[in-house]
């Protein structure tokens, strides 16, 4: 079996360890015998979309974010023919952002997006900056996925299917409870950390998820992640406290609070 990523504008989208994403995926799938293969594009760069099983978009600052979005004029619409056609993709962040409508930046700049996403961002006053817990209903076992989050963009899902349910941090905009978005096999996620260092049973979600198109159902032989897990209940645990600590007192009626609820 071999898998084929595809890192998009890894020079200019990869804030806080996002690339670390790509290490994960490609060491789990090495683990299990497979051939990795990891492509890098950038501006100006040709992409055949359909090459791969799985397109990586990182996070990145707004500046950044305005040039990759003049370059997804051009690629865009072969990334949304490959998404409707079932290819795997995960973007983070900034480049979650602009796989939806628009992102508009604090000073009132429209960056356009691909469209992909039903949503749209748009820039508050404060950044919606910590640790971050969700529920994502439908991974086995039913642990929560666990990491940090920087942004000063709300987004907000016109319809559309939520990755999943804050359980303490801020999310998609702070203040419906809902985290990132899902479309077919594409993923859109506001947690950085790199996300899949503590949440290995995403991680192997990802893994199925990009070989179902060429290889349909895929059983993946288990792995030892008895460790990873650890460290994923014990960091849920210790910044859910800290939250619980920071927030227990009553609220004000100031917006963008983080939901809060410890299991
Ligand atoms: N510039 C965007 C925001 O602050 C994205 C930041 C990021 O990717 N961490 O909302």
């Amino acid at each position: 079996m071999k898998l084929r990523i595809c890192h998009l504008y890894p020079d200019l989208l990869n804030l806080y360890g996002d690339r670390g994403n790509i290490l994960i995926l490609a060491q789990r799938a090495r683990w299990r015998g497979w051939e990795v293969e990891v492509d890098y594009r950038s501006l100006g760069e040709r992409i055949d979309p359909f090459a791969y099983d799985l397109i990586f978009l990182g996070g990145g600052p707004d500046q950044e974010q305005g040039v990759v979005s003049e370059d997804l004029k051009i690629k865009g619409p072969l990334l949304l023919e490959a998404a409707e056609a079932g290819v795997a993709i995960l973007s983070i962040c900034g480049g979650y952002q602009l796989l939806g409508h628009f992102y508009r930046s604090a000073r009132g700049e429209v960056f356009p997006g691909v469209g992909l996403f039903p949503v749209y961002t748009e820039a508050g006053a404060k950044r919606l900056r910590g640790n971050i817990a969700v529920e994502l209903g439908f991974l086995p076992g039913g642990a929560p996925v666990v990491g940090f989050e920087n942004h000063s963009g709300r987004t907000y899902l016109e319809g559309g299917e939520p990755l999943g349910r804050v359980l303490y941090g801020y999310g998609n905009n702070g203040l419906d409870g809902t985290e990132g978005v899902r479309y077919r096999r594409a993923l859109g996620t506001y947690l950085h950390g790199p996300l899949l260092a503590k949440n290995p049973h995403l991680a192997d979600y990802i893994l199925k998820l990009a070989l179902e198109r060429r290889h349909g159902q895929v059983e993946l032989e288990p792995l030892d992640d008895a460790l990873e897990m650890t460290v994923n209940r014990q960091v849920y645990l210790r910044f859910g406290r800290k939250n619980f600590l920071k927030f227990r007192r009553p609220r004000s009626s100031s917006p963008n609070k983080p939901a809060f609820s410890l299991r």
